[in-house]
């Protein structure tokens, strides 16, 4: 038990209140929920993790090159093992099961995260994109040998001058009919490729996004294999250059790419979403352009999925070294004058790390919810247009509060360890360098909350998804308030559960008990539908004064913003009462309440100036919501080693035995 240096009787003042009895964290029963159904898949992966734990060092020693080379070595290394390949279909040797590459991919995130994110780059960006958006062609052409490693590629899509908006990209396709190639051309400097990972060293074939232009005409942004390089030299027409040193990821070789007149055969396109005939004539089964486009990109959603998981680990190894340090670091008498406190007996201590521990469990069990909709979705088990949307929607969510909880976690864990924190052999420099660009790459976060509140705002109707800003803006104003809320899910749960809380419409958030999670569901449920409610009440308000859409968007974005946040909250809370509905009674139910309380009540809590300005709170329930997280803190003190313990992180990958402790303890 992590718990063993623990005082034997930790301060858990209230812990006769309302019969409330202590429960036994039985760490291996834990660590198998977690693990859920893909725990053989996750075990290889650790394994894996261990067989190459030397690279945690290696990515501080070696220079800069032989670093990335280490990478590549592993990468290519740990492919022969089929751990990188497990949601490539089985005839070109991948293991057909999208949900086990997830699991794969989050796993990884326990270990060197430039191994990680070279993984993503090969497998889940270039793989991905052969995968998804070319046919059978394409797929016999590059599946095997770049499942193996053998063929390494890269996925060129951001430019200097537009990453996030991708519509806007400078680079161009244009179909020769006379040669029946194409022609991809870098048009300005700002047309250059930039931050594309494997392309400064490694990469042999880019999937290049460029506008494509046939007869004259432009048809959007399309995708093409590009070969780049051949025995290490630039290909003719292409032009390289480094990316440089980074804030992280220093093993991953990020580079620019310039096409001057490169030529490439029609079928380079990826062609299953529309293709060029020989003659020179543009097809697509999908006649209008904005919603061909957001099919092609919605396709990629797997990528934004795995990104999300990689954040919610990163923060589970922070989390794990910092509990384990203040389970032995002692500071200043308090309680005893023989011997000085443990630093997790303090109150500050555990209020700074417990409810990041109680929101790290709430994202896996709502990542898992993302992740098995992934899969059913890419297995075609439930897949149809508004199901897709919701995945979108959900994955975009999840990505961006889990990489946002990755960042302020791996801080908070950071200071929790002192000056200890700081040093690299602690791992806490390469989690914070190394995940910091999550919340950029896989879609910047904020642009992301943007396409939550599109879907929650149109209701992820298949009519919408091709609608721009402004045309969501027209929309939206276009409907009466009540129509907007009416159609969202939310607005449905909380009716319902109006009816089911004590004290009618007006009394139930008086009268409900802290630790009812239907009481807790209705205060994120009453926000998301206020803020909602609000956003659409105020484009309403501008489109009726004439005001140009855009600048309506512009002066409400922090409402959108603040509202998909709610949502996204929301959707997190529902994941965990959920799971822990569903566990038989017993220990390990009443510990994951505990944390499921916490998470909740942390949540209010944060925003608690909100609903009290919203009348959801008086002053002196909100008090009472602050004692309480202080009280749950306490109930999961003696818990703590056991919870982040059963989040599985090998040992090798703590490193910083003086900090977490003799290995295996
Ligand atoms: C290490 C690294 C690896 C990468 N790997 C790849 C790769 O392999 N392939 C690839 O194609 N790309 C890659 N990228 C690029 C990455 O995907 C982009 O950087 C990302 O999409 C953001 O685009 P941008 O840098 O142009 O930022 P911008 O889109 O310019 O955003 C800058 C800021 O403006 C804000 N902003 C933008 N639009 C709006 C708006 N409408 N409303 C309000 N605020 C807005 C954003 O929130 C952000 O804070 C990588 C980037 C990095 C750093």
């Amino acid at each position: 038990m992590a718990t063993d240096t623990a005082p034997p009787q930790a301060p858990t003042p209230q812990g006769a209140e309302g019969g409330y009895v202590q429960p036994e964290v039985d760490v291996p029963a834990l660590q198998a929920l977690l693990d859920g159904r893909y725990a053989e898949v996750r075990n290889l992966v650790r394994s894996n993790l261990d067989d190459y734990a030397g690279v945690l060092e290696d990515a501080e020693t070696l220079s800069r090159d032989d670093y990335r080379e280490r990478v590549k070595e592993i990468v290519v290394e740990m492919a022969a093992t089929g751990q990188t390949g497990m949601g490539f279909p089985q005839e070109y040797g991948g293991g057909g099961d999208i949900g086990a590459s997830v699991a794969a991919f989050e796993t990884l995130a326990f270990g060197d995260l430039s191994v990680l994110v070279k993984v993503g780059v090969q497998f889940g960006l270039f793989g991905g994109a052969i995968l998804q958006l070319g046919t059978k062609e394409h797929h016999d052409a590059y599946l095997a040998p770049l499942i193996t490693g053998e063929l390494m590629g890269c996925f060129a899509m951001t430019e200097s001058g537009h990453g996030s908006n991708v519509q806007a990209l400078g680079t161009v396709a244009t179909y020769d009919l006379a040669t029946q190639e194409f022609v991809i051309t870098t048009t300005t400097d700002d047309a250059r490729k930039d931050y594309i990972g494997n392309a400064a060293k490694h990469a042999e074939v880019a999937v290049v996004f460029a506008q494509l232009e046939v007869a004259g005409a432009s048809e959007g942004v399309h995708a093409f294999v590009v070969p780049i390089r051949k025995g290490g030299e630039p290909c003719a027409g292409v032009r390289i250059e480094d990316d440089g040193l980074k804030m992280g990821l220093n093993g991953v070789d990020n580079g620019r790419l310039w096409f001057d007149q490169v030529r490439v055969p029609r079928t380079a396109l990826l062609n299953r979403f529309a293709d060029v005939t020989p003659s020179g004539v543009y097809e697509s089964a999908i006649t209008n352009p904005n919603k061909r486009f957001f099919t092609m990109l919605g396709t990629l959603v797997q990528g934004r999925v795995c990104v999300g998981g990689a954040g919610i680990n990163a923060s589970k190894v922070a989390l794990t070294i910092a509990t384990k340090y203040a389970l032995r670091r002692r500071q200043f008498e308090a309680s005893s004058e023989d011997e000085e406190e443990l630093i997790l007996d303090y109150g500050m201590h555990q209020r700074r790390l417990f409810p990041l521990l109680a929101d790290t469990y709430a994202l896996h069990f709502a990542q898992e919810v993302v992740a098995s909709r992934l899969h059913d979705v890419f297995s075609g088990i439930t897949d149809d247009e508004h199901t897709r949307r919701e995945l979108e929607s959900r994955a975009a969510g999840t990505k961006a509060y889990g990489t946002w909880h990755a960042t302020r976690t791996i801080q908070e864990c950071r200071e929790a360890c002192g000056g200890a924190g700081y040093l690299s052999v602690n791992r806490f420099a390469a989690l914070k360098a190394d995940t910091d660009v999550f919340t950029t790459f896989e879609g910047d976060n904020h642009v992301l909350l943007q396409l939550v509140a599109k879907g929650l705002l149109t209701d992820y109707s298949s009519d919408f998804s091709d609608l721009d800003q402004f045309g969501m803006v027209k929309f939206v104003a276009g409907l009466a308030v009540e129509t907007v809320l009416e159609r969202t899910a939310v607005h449905k749960l909380l009716e319902r559960i109006k009816d089911v809380l004590p004290g009618g419409d007006d009394g139930w958030d008086q009268e409900a008990g802290l630790l009812d999670p239907d009481y807790q569901l209705a205060m994120l449920r009453f926000r998301e539908e206020h803020m909602l409610g609000g956003v659409a009440r105020r484009l309403k308000r501008g489109i009726d004064q004439g005001m140009n859409p855009g600048v309506v968007f512009s002066r409400v974005q922090d409402h959108v913003i603040g509202a998909a946040r709610a949502h996204v909250e929301r959707l997190v809370l529902e994941a965990f009462v959920e799971r822990t509905r569903q566990l038989p009674e017993g220990d390990l139910k009443v510990a994951l309440n505990l944390l499921c309380d916490l998470h909740a009540l942390s949540t209010i809590e944060a925003d608690r100036a909100w609903f009290m300005e919203h009348g959801r709170l008086t002053s002196q329930r909100s008090k009472a919501i602050s004692r309480e997280v202080s009280s749950l803190c306490r109930k999961i003190r003696p818990l703590a080693g056991d919870l982040v313990d059963a989040f599985g992180v090998p040992d090798a990958m703590l490193r910083s035995p003086e900090l977490v402790g003799p290995l295996g303890s």
